[in-house]
């Protein structure tokens, strides 16, 4: 065993503070990696807070890992002890449903085993994120970092990045079509990244029309203001492709009628009942698709680091010093970063 240490919170009220535990030994098809850097989610707060009611204590959040490889078990081929690697929010699925033999691990029939706050499938201790010194992964679920990206700016792809590329790519979003992305946090901008690197004409949507000229830094072509119900009426029937980000709820009638008919929108931020309801004539009368996707299968996160390094794509991210933790949590609440945090590991040995 290794003795790891890392930022855990022991309850849902009480702060992430320093705790010292043990990491398992390789086992035949396990990699072992020492962290380097691991972005943070909005997803590790919701969590660390049980706000989705299924947390489990001592919680070590942290789901975009990014290390480097100190010991291989006897089975392992893909990797090797020096190699750069990822780590995202799976570290096991059962392996052989359908889903997990589609490459689809995230929508596993038994379940995919998340990075943090999950049984392990052998031996049923509870997982720990990558907000600490090392983690042992089966390597199945090791991916490959491509040399030519930068290692902090490349861990928010593991979640933030694949969540937003797989929906792109599974409804085939080319050059030319018309995508409309939903917010500008850590999602949002890498979708509007995305959406351009693969030809399309990116629109943002935002409630402030002070995020203009920042929207167009990050490659956006077009702004519409959602508050302003002139611009949104301008929009009808102009998209084919609404990537929405919005982690709370909102009113998807209005984004609805921007869509062109057969048009998609896809939510990858909302995990709550839709409220207000809608108004199903928006869909029936335009055949269009509202839809959900969930992060993406192991090989398609794979790509999408390839795809992020082949067209110079990476995160705008703030390095962070573990210690400050707590405060980011607050800053992220606030909407105060842009876009993501990156903890420095180097800063928890200090
Ligand atoms: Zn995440
Ligand atoms: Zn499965």
């Amino acid at each position: 065993m290794y003795t790891a240490i890392g930022y855990a919170a022991q309850s849902a009220t009480t702060p992430l503070a320093p705790m010292t535990f043990n990491r398992r030994s390789p086992r035949p098809d396990d990699v072992a990696i020492e962290i380097l850097y691991c972005g943070v989610c909005h997803s590790d707060i919701h969590q660390a807070r049980n706000e989705w009611g299924i947390a489990v204590y001592p919680l070590m959040p942290g789901h975009e890992i990014v290390g480097k490889v100190t010991e291989v078990g006897a089975n392992v081929t893909r990797h090797k002890v020096g190699d750069l690697v990822g780590v995202g929010c799976m570290v096991d699925s059962c392996r052989h449903c359908e889903a997990c033999a589609a490459d689809l691990e995230q929508y596993c029939l038994e379940g995919p085993t998340l990075t943090y706050a999950t049984p392990d499938r052998v031996d049923g201790t509870n997982t720990m994120g990558g907000y600490s010194s090392s983690i042992v992964v089966s390597e199945h679920f090791v991916v490959r970092i491509p040399e030519k990206l930068n290692l902090a700016a490349a861990a928010p792809i593991l979640c933030a990045g694949i969540t937003t590329y797989s929906p792109l790519k599974h409804y085939g979003v080319k050059a030319g079509d018309k995508v409309g992305v939903l917010g500008m946090g850590g999602l949002g901008h890498m979708g509007i990244k995305f959406a351009k690197a693969m030809g399309a004409e990116v629109t943002l949507f935002t409630r402030s029309a002070s995020k203009a000229e920042e929207a167009r830094r990050q490659g956006a072509d077009h702004v519409i203001v959602s508050t302003d119900a002139e611009q949104m009426k301008a929009a009808a029937g102009h998209f084919d492709f609404l990537l929405d980000t919005i982690p709370v709820q909102h009113d998807l009638n209005p984004y609805l009628e921007t869509l062109r008919f057969d048009g998609v929108h896809i939510l990858v931020g909302l995990i709550e009942p839709v409220d207000p309801a809608l108004h199903a004539a928006n869909l029936v009368m335009k055949r269009r698709v509202l839809a959900g996707s969930l992060i993406g299968g192991i090989a398609e996160t794979q790509e999408v680091l390839d795809f992020c390094a082949e067209h110079d794509i990476s995160c705008d991210i703030e390095m962070l010093d573990i210690k400050n933790i707590n405060e980011a949590y607050s800053r992220m609440i606030a909407g105060d970063v842009k876009y993501r945090f990156v903890i420095d590991m180097a800063t928890l040995k200090a």
